[in-house]
């Protein structure tokens, strides 16, 4: 049978070495007493949950947090044998993968304590405590009756935590509450690890960072807080094809809904890559993207599997079918493309990573690393440090 070999018209390029350094950034931002977990939930923000944490690993971090079950036995088989916590799925009726697969829960209720009372000391746990983004997580009063000092000794969390609301707004009153009601709540733990801060959260101080901070989206580039300058390095880089080019005559429409007309006679080219690929509908007319060097606008809307590029002013041999425009890199991040498409950052990575092919820039391992799951008896694995 003959297959059809072509190469990919749309490519994300993710910069693992950018990850690792985002990482180490971090790191010194909250210094050596402070540990940093990766948040590595829903694919990595898009850009490949195994490739990103086995990087992460690589780098010296010891602790990953996913969103669901199924994501930390992923992780699991392929040989990820660091900590890994789990932030929401259901302890008091999974139990059993958890403890077999030496994962952390975070429990956020009660029906789940109880779960944790009887599967005993051996299950290491976390604590979520809900103080103001009214999502998961123990009310205060629920932390207070059952943890109270003097109360018989219970199986204590190894770390508890909870999560800010407003952390990108620096003055926000919401964070001095919350962090005043985690603090209540740490104190009566004692000792226990303390972790209340996310990315954004980094630049709100030192009193926010307590044991162990909770990064996602500053480690794939991600400037939440808008920090300046920013310490971050970007990641990722997006290019598509230039599929076709044709003249477009003063006066003639582009695009569904005819929202943009030429104003002089235009070469307009045809990009392969629309909103199927995750690129937002909304950035239509509001972007430009770089040919070999040049900017050039983006007109008319996204469609499903192209975009419409004026480039009358960029020299023709450079900007022909085959070529690549560059729609993310250096001078146009993800923070700028999603202000322009008015969507958050992690919505528009999230998007694009899982509608474009990926390829891999500097990977600390190699590709076999991640190719063969192993069987789950073979797997070695441990709560590390954050194990009781
Ligand atoms: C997603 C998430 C994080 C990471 O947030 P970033 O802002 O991307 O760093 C941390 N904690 C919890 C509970 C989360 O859900």
């Amino acid at each position: 049978m003959m297959s059809l070999v072509r190469s990919a018209d749309v490519v994300l390029e993710i910069n693992l070495a950018a990850i690792q350094a985002n990482l180490q950034t971090v790191s010194s931002l909250v210094g050596p007493q402070v540990s940093v977990a990766a948040v590595v939930k829903s694919d990595a923000y898009g850009l490949g949950i195994l490739e990103v944490s086995r990087s992460l690993v690589d780098a010296g971090c010891s602790l990953l947090f996913v969103a669901s079950l199924e994501e930390a036995l992923l992780l699991r088989s392929c040989r990820i044998g660091v900590a890994i916590a789990v932030f929401r799925d259901e302890f008091d009726r999974y139990g059993k993968w958890y403890l077999s697969h030496s994962i952390i829960p975070v429990v956020n209720n009660c029906g789940e304590l109880l779960a944790i009372d009887t599967a005993g000391k051996a299950q290491t746990y976390f604590l979520n405590v809900e103080t103001g983004l009214s999502r998961f997580g123990l009310g205060l009063e629920d932390v207070r009756r059952r943890y109270q000092p003097h109360a018989f000794e219970k199986h204590r969390p190894s770390v508890v935590l909870s999560h800010l609301a407003c952390s990108e707004y620096l003055g926000d009153a919401t964070n001095v509450l919350q962090r005043d009601r985690f603090r209540a709540v740490y104190d009566l733990l004692r000792p226990v690890r303390g972790s209340l801060a996310a990315s954004a959260g980094l630049w709100l101080g030192k009193s926010y960072h307590f044991d162990l901070v909770r990064v996602g989206s500053a480690l794939y580039g991600i400037n939440t807080a808008g920090v300046q300058p920013n310490p971050l390095q970007p990641v990722a880089k997006l290019r598509a094809r230039i599929l076709d080019v044709r003249k477009v005559l003063r006066g003639e429409a582009v695009g569904y809904g005819a929202t943009f007309r030429a104003c002089r006679t235009s070469r307009v080219a045809i990009a392969g890559i629309g909103y199927k690929h995750g690129l937002p509908w909304t950035c239509a007319n509001r972007i430009s993207v770089r040919i070999a060097g040049h900017c050039a606008p983006l007109i008319g809307r996204i469609a499903m599997e192209y975009i419409t590029i004026d480039t009358t002013d960029i020299p023709e041999t450079l900007c022909g079918p085959g070529a690549f425009v560059e729609l993310l890199g250096e001078d146009f991040t993800i923070d700028d493309l999603a202000a322009a498409a008015m969507i958050s950052p992690q919505e528009a990575l999230t998007r694009l990573g899982a509608g474009c092919t990926r390829q891999y820039l500097n990977p600390s391992f190699p590709s076999e690393a991640l190719s063969k799951p192993v069987a789950q008896a073979a797997l070695k694995t441990s709560s590390g440090d954050f194990g009781r």
